[in-house]
């Protein structure tokens, strides 16, 4: 069976792929590079899963593919929640990481340390053929730390230290941080239902 998952991200459909290898190995994933180009609907809901929803349905539509998609972003306690659904354009709609970053640092300047807790959250939705529509979450809790560490991930990883841990999400290796992650976790869960 083939599987869509909406994305351009290879990392995200590596990762995806490799649960799907045990937990479902009937499926064929691929991702939005191995389907015809469709015009993509912009991120405009407010919630996680009203996005991986909007990103799902929109798959089907246009390929005729059962479609996963996922959307997720860092929930800061300090901040009420935020960045929220707007991580990725948080200093802007440039999509910046660094920028993001150092806007992120400047905010939270003046919290305490243990004041700092935040999680990662991830809404993943798979939507089928026939109209059938599932939304899992899936979140990694942890703290803001106040100077950026690591090299490896994206986004915020830098400056996210997991419940637990002592080092940032930047500075575990790629299968350390899915075995933990808001994503893995989301993954893992859609993936034992298909
Ligand atoms: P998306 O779900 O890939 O669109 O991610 C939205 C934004 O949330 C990213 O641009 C990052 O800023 C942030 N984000 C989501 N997941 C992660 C993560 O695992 N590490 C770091 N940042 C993340």
């Amino acid at each position: 069976m083939r599987v869509l998952l909406a994305t351009r991200n290879a990392g995200k459909v590596d990762e995806l792929r490799q649960i799907l290898a045990e937990a479902a190995p009937h499926v064929e994933l691929v991702g939005l590079d191995a389907v015809d180009d469709y015009p993509e609907t912009p991120e405009t809901e407010l919630t996680f899963a009203g996005n991986a929803l909007l990103k799902a349905r929109d798959g089907v539509k246009h390929t005729g593919l059962p479609t996963i998609a996922d959307d997720s972003g860092l929930a800061v306690d300090a901040l009420n929640g935020m960045p929220g659904v707007l991580s990725a354009r948080w200093a802007g709609s440039a999509k910046d990481d660094a920028a993001n970053n150092a806007l992120l640092l400047d905010q939270l300047a003046d919290v305490a340390d243990e004041l700092r807790g935040a999680k990662f959250v991830c809404a993943a939705a798979i939507v089928w053929p026939d109209g059938r529509e599932l939304v899992v979450h899936g979140e990694m809790p942890g703290r803001v730390i106040r100077e950026p560490k690591g090299a490896n991930g994206f986004g915020y990883d830098p400056l996210f230290v997991p419940e637990g841990y002592e080092l940032t999400s930047a500075e575990l290796s790629a299968a350390e941080k899915n075995a933990i992650s808001h994503r893995g976790k989301a993954f893992r869960e859609l993936a034992s239902g298909i």
